[in-house]
């Protein structure tokens, strides 16, 4: 029975270079890699062997006989990508050849240091600044492929970037990645200083002087404005500050927030924008068994929000989530999905989807003309209303 790929794929492509028959794609020198939601495992090509699941970082891939409950359309999913095109269909089989403008996987030149190095030099010497999964990746090439003495900085006391303060306390599989970076960090050339800012403790010049390279993986945790009026009031949060919260980072104070409204907008819909919907209508007693931190836990319990409405600019077909998060939605045991059909081309694009379209995941969703002079309805429910932005 062939495996297949499923929800917590986060496209790193690690399954690739373990296939012996070359049945996972699109493959980071294909056309697809950079845009795809997942990869998919071509079940006619799948010889069975469980290489590509023993190294999935997240225990994305499963063989299909094990598949329970909503997963099994993932069989589905899988190998409806290598049918050929159908009109209408943005995805596409597999383009033969490589990509002219990305490099093949891994076929990187090796690493190269502006210093000359003396012929008895003992060993290159890399600052890593940040613990993150860039910074992480970066310490597993260079043991890979150098010699070097490693030490990573790490401004927090804790590591593992947005794995830890980003990605969702009910993805414990995508957090699994961790345990990969925990075993890095133990290597006998890797050192870890927790607790030490790069800008504050130790200047980068300073760091570029003592080390033959320096590589910044700092990540991206400044917050996005909107420029719209009215932003910095009351209530109007940003995603990376209401995530780091329930997820514990320490720069967020515990009584930064108090869910005491009955409806919560969120602008925007990439995946971010469900996690959050997602945390803020799921059941806290399933939430406690997860890493979410102990203050949010307390907060959702007590919440009065019952509904959540997650903006996007432009149509379904044009949605920011992937498939999978947007489908996972559609089985959530704690609350409703609803797509708000306030504007006539949201239905057209949802009817008119062909079956690999992004639209085509609300095929089976209830539709609404939600009126939001209302006080939302009973029950919890996530409302996804496009053609939809704050702008005046
Ligand atoms: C809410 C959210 C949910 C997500 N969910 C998923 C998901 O489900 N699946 C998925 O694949 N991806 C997900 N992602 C994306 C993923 O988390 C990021 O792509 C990834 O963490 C980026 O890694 P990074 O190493 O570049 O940055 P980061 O993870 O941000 O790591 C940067 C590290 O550098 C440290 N640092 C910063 N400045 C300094 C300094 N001056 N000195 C020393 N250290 C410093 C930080 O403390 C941090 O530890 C999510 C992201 C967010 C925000
Ligand atoms: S190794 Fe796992 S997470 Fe990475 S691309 Fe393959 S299935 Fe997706
Ligand atoms: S089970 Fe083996 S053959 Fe099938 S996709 Fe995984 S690595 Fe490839």
């Amino acid at each position: 029975m062939p495996f297949a790929i499923t929800q917590t794929c986060c496209a790193d492509a690690t399954c690739v270079s373990v296939c012996p028959v070359n049945c996972i794609h699109p493959t980071p020198d294909e056309p697809d890699f950079g845009s795809t939601d997942m990869l998919y495992v071509d079940p006619r090509s799948c010889i069975d062997c469980g290489a590509c699941a023993d190294a999935c970082p997240v225990d994305a891939i499963l063989p299909i006989s094990s598949l329970t409950g909503p997963e099994q359309a993932y069989a589905e999913i899988n190998a409806s990508w290598f049918d050929t095109v159908t009109p209408g269909s943005t995805d596409r089989a597999p383009a033969p050849g490589p990509r002219p403008d990305r490099p093949t996987f891994h076929d990187w030149d090796r690493p190269r240091f502006d210093r000359v190095l003396p012929a008895d030099f003992p060993r290159l010497s890399v600052a890593v600044v940040g613990s993150g999964p860039s910074g992480m990746y970066a310490v597993e090439d260079l043991l890979l492929h150098t010699d070097a003495d490693i030490t990573v900085f790490e401004r927090l006391q804790v590591p593992d970037g947005l794995v830890r303060f980003g990605v969702a306390p009910d993805h414990p599989a995508t957090k699994q990645v961790a345990h990969n970076f925990a075993r890095l960090r133990k290597h006998a050339r890797v050192t870890v200083r927790f607790g030490v800012e790069v800008g504050r403790d130790v200047s980068p010049e300073q760091l570029a002087a003592d080390h033959d390279a320096v590589i910044h993986a700092v990540g991206a945790h400044a917050e996005k404005r909107l420029g719209v009026p009215g932003e910095e009031l009351p209530g109007s949060i940003s995603a990376t500050r209401f995530v780091a919260w329930y997820n514990g980072h320490p720069d967020v104070p515990a009584d930064s927030f108090h869910l005491d409204a009955e409806r919560v907008v969120v602008i925007g819909n990439g995946n971010v924008a469900l996690d959050v919907a997602r945390i803020l209508v799921s059941d806290p007693d399933v939430l406690a068994d997860t890493s979410i931190a102990s203050h949010a836990l307390t907060e959702l319990r007590s919440s009065r929000v019952r509904e959540v409405v997650v903006l996007g600019r432009r149509g379904p077909e044009h949605a920011a989530y992937t498939r999978p998060e947007a489908m996972a939605l559609t089985h959530l045991p704690s609350a409703e999905l609803v797509v708000d059909d306030h504007d006539p081309r949201v239905g057209e694009a949802i009817d008119t989807a062909g079956p690999r379209d992004h639209a085509s995941v609300l095929a089976g969703v209830r539709r609404e003309a939600v009126d939001w002079s209302r006080q939302p309805a009973a029950g919890r429910r996530i409302v996804l209303r496009f053609h939809s932005s704050p702008w005046p």
